[in-house]
């Protein structure tokens, strides 16, 4: 029987599993491999993906990809495991049950002054950033890993000098398979990071060891660090430290990062390590008992016979041979082994899979989880079924519930609409525009009294804090969403969206995880570009970023109303609603054209966590909405200050560089008449709808007033435009270029190829479908 085939609340046993490269090894990496017991615990209310409970937490799964694997119906277990009560239950002071765990102990340190770089790594959700955040107070520095759009945090351990932490991306194998994983193993392996501070989800413990078993085969100094111990305690259950301490040779530290417990211990212990360079004294997790030790004998053998080109390559022999031995094709490269040594190890690891009955990967994966079981029967005293599963399992009924999920969907997005741009980014933002026009009337009013040149009071006023003010103004919209999108994320709703909508993303190539940001598109381009961050694959945040600026965003309305009103009348609403579904319909098109051509390569297999639900930290999301906003100020600003001068440049003067009188005389107005004919054809070619259509590159609200400048009113429109000149002309301000902010955006995240790209993409686009408008009209009107 395939896994498709289970029906909700049945259980079984995982006898095989299909697929192959990267879907596979991540099946067998989130713990879906032979042996497995899992549940079936719903269907998405579109009846894909599947959510699955295995090993105590819960995946989704495409039901495509539980077609390849092959499982035997069971019994459902008992949904609670009994309490193990026979082990006492202890309270930590913080640091272990009897203090420190520490092999060496003195020896010779680092010389003094050496920095202590550290590596913070973990599994998504288990408090790396909440942690991150306790340990390096506010300073820190967001950048990107060469290369690639993965956000790089770092900054210096509060009152340690020297030290410097590295916040690398959540992770759940150090496989080569997503940007995540190969960054993070680059990380470790290339720039020696003098520790490893490994963050552990306390309450999710068997998921969250898988990794750290691989980051031990690594040989760099780690402290393990057991996070949201609060929830464990709370629950009534317990860690017996030193039982674990003693079985992994790592020191281990339970804390709670919200609460700040423990974490000044996590720090003495993670110093201590870095400068004695106390690597884990247990690297080795294969068992020789187990079935003949096949395993145990496959990779013991691999290590010795690669042992030297492990040193010459650099990669810690261990984890080299576990690699070869899951099939790792770039370790296999870096290892540059003789063609006889690869002929040996492929008949080793024959003789294995022959043995044991598993293929490679699955065998590797199998130890990995064989020893997690071992090790947590000894080491963790089972809560019972924990108050927050519990709570999360009941929000769930509702908000992932088969009829009541998508109307609840559908609210909330609405509200965190209504709540961004109807009061708070409303207000804020009529607030700060108040603001800059006072400041503005001021800085003009100043510059007139003090005789100020002509032209700089002309490039001040109607450059710089024309053109500034109006993207500054969209600050507060930019964090109230910011601010509304982490509240998603952290409280783990976002996941679920994802699991909702997957199947209808999936039909245009991406994942549900690209949801959010595409409806906030219909708020700001802007935040919506920077919040595909979020996104797990680089060929999803780019078709993502692509695909935005087709929602119509909230910066067009003013056009709409200004053409509703004079050509159509009556029909305002009509006229807006066909616009936004064009927006989508073509959004939706050029997606599935893209699916086929520049994004062809595999969507990343929709196997997720669906963590419980948690209260996100106050501190946490303050921190986020800073950091975000300094970033659009200073990075985007620049941008924009350049370009606003441009502009202003170019509407005040001439060819021959002499300031104009009027606008019609300015460079622009010449070069809006060169371009103007290319709207000919499409029914708008007058040279001051084309300097309208320029300034909006800017900002589209600027459309409206420019035209009003120029026209002296918006009034006489109505006698340069036929209606069908009209309505194309609308369609193209629909789909035209995003104005300068967003552009800047998408320039900041995927370099500037991508953003002139989409540019030429935006305007050819806006442009047949206007000219289509424009024939048609002909037909209609
Ligand atoms: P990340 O995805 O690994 O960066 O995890 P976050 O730091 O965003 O944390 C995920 C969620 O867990 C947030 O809602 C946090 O507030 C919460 N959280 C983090 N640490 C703790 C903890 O020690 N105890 C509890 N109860 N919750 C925590
Ligand atoms: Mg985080």
């Amino acid at each position: 029987m395939k896994l498709n085939e289970l029906r909700p609340g049945q259980s079984a046993r995982v006898r095989a599993v299909g697929g192959e490269g990267a879907l596979r090894q991540h099946f067998l990496d989130m713990g879906v491999l032979p042996g497995a017991v899992l549940t079936l615990v719903q269907l998405a209310p579109l009846g894909d993906p599947m959510e699955l409970r295995i090993h105590n937490y819960e995946l989704t799964m495409r039901l495509a990809d539980a077609g390849r694997i092959d499982i035997e119906p069971i019994p459902t277990p008992a949904a609670t495991p009994a309490p193990s009560g026979e082990k006492e239950r202890l309270e930590h002071p913080g640091l272990g049950e009897e203090g420190r765990f520490h092999p060496k102990g003195s020896g010779d340190p680092l010389p003094e002054g050496t920095t202590l770089r550290f590596a913070l790594v973990g599994n998504q959700n288990s408090g790396k950033t909440t942690l991150f955040n306790q340990l390096t107070g506010s300073n820190q520095h967001v950048g990107n890993f060469p290369g690639v759009t993965v956000d790089r945090k770092s900054g210096q351990i509060k009152g340690f000098q020297n030290t410097e932490v590295v916040d690398l991306p959540g992770i759940y194998s150090l496989s080569p398979y997503s940007k995540e994983e190969i960054v993070s193993r680059q990380y470790i392996l290339n720039d020696k990071p003098t520790g490893i501070i490994n963050i552990v989800d306390a309450t999710n413990i068997e998921r969250n060891l898988y990794l750290t078993m691989q980051l031990m085969e690594l040989e760099t100094p780690l402290v393990l660090a057991l996070n949201m111990m609060d929830e464990v305690r709370g629950n009534g259950g317990s860690i017996l430290i030193n039982e674990m301490e003693q079985q992994l040779g790592v020191p281990v530290v339970p804390i709670s990062a919200a609460k700040n417990e423990g974490v000044d211990e996590l720090i003495d212990h993670a110093i201590h390590i870095a400068k004695f360079q106390e690597k884990p004294r247990r690297t080795d997790f294969c068992d020789e008992s187990d079935r003949g030790g096949a395993v145990h004998r496959c990779l013991h053998g691999i290590m010795h016979l690669i042992e030297d080109h492990a040193r010459d390559a650099g990669i810690p022999v261990r984890f080299a041979a576990t690699k070869l031995v899951e099939g790792d094709a770039s370790i296999l490269a870096a290892l540059r082994l003789d063609e006889n040594e690869i002929r040996i190890t492929e008949a080793i690891i024959a003789q294995m899979e022959q043995e044991r009955g598993l293929d490679r990967a699955a065998a590797i994966a199998d130890m990995r989880f064989s020893f997690i079981t071992k090790l947590t029967k000894a080491c963790v005293v089972k809560p019972e079924e924990s108050r927050e599963r519990e709570r999360s399992r009941r929000v769930d009924g509702i908000l992932t519930g088969k009829y009541t999920a998508i109307p609840a969907f559908l609210g909330i997005m609405a509200l965190v609409f209504w709540l961004t741009f109807g009061v708070i980014g409303k207000y804020l933002q009529d607030l700060l525009a108040l603001g800059i026009d006072k400041l503005t009337a001021l800085l003009d009013s100043s510059l007139t009294a003090w005789g100020t040149d002509h032209m700089i009071h002309s490039l001040l006023i109607d450059g710089v804090m024309q053109g500034v003010g109006s993207v500054l103004s969209f600050l507060p919209i930019i964090v109230t969403l910011f601010f509304f999108l982490s509240l998603l994320e952290d409280t783990g709703y976002m996941a679920r969206i994802a699991f909702v909508t997957d199947k209808l993303l999936r039909r245009i190539g991406l994942s549900g995880r690209s949801i959010v940001p595409m409806l906030m598109g219909f708020g700001c381009s802007v935040p919506s570009i920077m919040a595909c961050r979020t996104l797990p694959s680089e060929r999803d945040r780019k078709m993502t970023v692509m695909l935005i600026p087709f929602m119509s965003c909230s910066a067009k309305l003013p056009i709409y109303g200004l053409f509703s009103s004079l050509f159509f009348p009556g029909y305002a609403p009509l006229v807006m609603t066909a616009l936004y579904l064009l927006g989508i319909l073509k959004g939706v098109i050029v997606a599935l054209i893209t699916k086929r051509t520049s994004f062809k390569g595999e969507a990343v297999p929709f196997v997720m966590e669906l963590p419980n639900y948690r209260m996100p930290s106050a501190k946490n999301i303050l921190r986020l909405i800073w950091y975000k906003s300094r970033d659009f100020i200073t990075r985007a600003f620049t941008v924009i200050f350049i370009a606003s001068i441009v502009i202003w440049f170019m509407t005040s003067f001439n060819f021959r560089f002499e300031l104009v009188e009027e606008s019609k005389d300015s460079m622009l107005s010449v070069i809006a008449g060169w371009i103007a004919p290319l709207f000919r054809p499409i029914g708008f070619g007058d040279w001051r709808i084309t300097t309208a259509l320029i300034t909006g590159f800017m900002a589209k609200e600027s459309v409206v007033s420019t035209l009003s400048v120029l026209l002296g009113g918006t009034g006489a429109l109505t006698s340069l435009l036929s209606l069908r000149s009209a309505a194309a002309l609308l369609v193209f301000c629909l789909l035209y270029t995003p104005c300068v902010a967003a552009i800047a955006a998408v320039r900041r995240e995927l370099g500037r190829k991508w953003a002139a790209g989409m540019v030429l993409l935006q305007c050819t686009v806006a442009w047949l479908c206007a000219g289509a408008v424009y024939l048609l009209g002909a037909l209609v009107f």
